[in-house]
């Protein structure tokens, strides 16, 4: 079974942290041990893994995107986002979590977080728990 999240974005960029709602995901799925991909099916979008403590670190990240990647650097895509797909790449559409005692191994500064470089649009991502 494939699960998914629905996420409701404010701002053309944006990251969003998801942990708790995979974490739900997973309860939900009653796995112990295992794997848990988490996908976004947009080309505008994306997920990563970093501090979800310091609110400064995803206002960091998305500071050196929007330096490395700007608004306007004469793309060929015409329409109006080309450096929303660039993001969405350079972040990437996947990450997977390994699943112990029923949580999430993340780090205790570590947190899922959904990215939006389009935005403000709805969004889902895809869960899958696999066991073993
Ligand atoms: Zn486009």
């Amino acid at each position: 079974m494939i699960h998914q999240i629905n996420v409701k974005t404010k701002a053309r960029t944006e990251m969003i942290d998801i942990t708790e709602k995979v974490q739900a995901v997973v309860d939900e799925a009653g796995v112990k041990e295992g794997i848990c991909y988490i996908y976004v099916p947009h080309t505008t979008a994306a997920v990563t893994i970093n501090e979800g403590a310091d609110p400064s670190v995803k206002r960091d990240i998305l500071q050196t995107l929007q330096k490395l990647i700007p608004a306007d650097a004469g793309y060929a895509h015409m329409e109006g986002n080309a450096d929303s797909h660039v993001k969405s790449s350079t972040i990437g559409a996947s990450t997977f979590v390994l699943i112990e005692n029923g949580k999430l191994l993340l780090g205790t500064w570590q947190a899922i977080f959904f990215c939006e470089f389009d935005g403000p649009r709805h969004r889902r991502v895809a869960i899958k728990v696999i066991s073993g």
